[in-house]
């Protein structure tokens, strides 16, 4: 098997695992403002998909985020099954000449484009476009301004999706399920925007993995208390 293609391979099991253990806080995040069934979409979905795609003979990286794309769709029905789903199919073409810092930008923005395609959210909507235009835009950012090596922009990105989630708690729904409920929603944190995340943090921590990368480089400028001072109490 390509090494590339391994390592998505293994990216998505590391998402299965996590959304798995996940289940059911998404689950109770969308019992507040949904129907009460996004942990076990996900959960489902992305079990599936691992199991497709270990099952896969030799698979390139375009192909192993593909199926999992296309699993998702045949798994997941509701809003998040063809939002995730249609958009990994979709955006899976940028990784046909492998994985590089251009074309993980590329497949984060065609990724991106997709779910607004299809959802037709903007920021401020209560979604997973929520943490996702601050952690693609900051992706980008980081590559190609900062010139920062790929895994730490990863980091700085998945900082930004963290924020973005957030962002969703106070503000209120003007799409999807949560939508029906106006100003009731306000105070409740968007399940999709939440699992955005976590996918997020799982590929983050892959890519440390098989590049040898050990501590998020985010924050570095964070205080410390110098060598042989004491923190003080008073
Ligand atoms: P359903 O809403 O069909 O029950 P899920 O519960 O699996 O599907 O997913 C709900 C999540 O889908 C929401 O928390 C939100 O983040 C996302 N979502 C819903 N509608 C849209 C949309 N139009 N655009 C982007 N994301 C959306
Ligand atoms: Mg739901």
């Amino acid at each position: 098997m390509s090494d590339e293609g391994q390592a998505v391979v293994a990216a998505v099991e590391a998402v299965a695992e996590r959304l798995e253990a996940e289940r059911s806080y998404l689950t109770e995040l969308d019992s507040a403002i949904g129907d009460a069934d996004h942990g076990g979409n996900m959960a489902r979905g992305w079990n599936a998909a691992a199991e497709e795609v270990a099952g896969l003979n030799d698979p390139d990286p375009a192909t192993v985020v593909k199926t999992t794309g296309k699993t998702l769709m045949s798994e997941v029905g509701g809003a998040s099954g063809p939002l995730y789903g249609g958009s990994l199919v979709f955006a899976s073409a940028e990784f046909e000449d492998g994985i590089t810092a251009e074309s993980a930008v590329a497949f984060a923005e065609t990724y991106l484009e997709k779910v607004q395609d299809r959802g037709d959210a903007k920021v401020g909507d209560k979604t997973m476009v929520d943490a996702l235009v601050p952690a693609v835009h900051t992706f980008k950012k980081s590559v190609e301004t900062d010139d920062l090596p790929p895994v730490e922009a990863l980091a700085k990105a998945v900082a930004a999706a963290k924020r973005g989630v957030d962002f969703t708690v106070p503000i209120r729904a003007s799409k999807g399920r949560a939508s029906y409920l106006g100003w009731r929603s306000v105070g409740h944190q968007d399940p999709g925007a939440t699992s955005t995340l976590y996918i997020m943090e799982e590929l983050l921590s892959v890519a440390q993995e098989q590049l040898g990368v050990e501590e998020p480089a985010v924050d570095a400028a964070s205080p410390t208390v110098p060598d042989g001072e004491e923190a003080t109490e008073d």
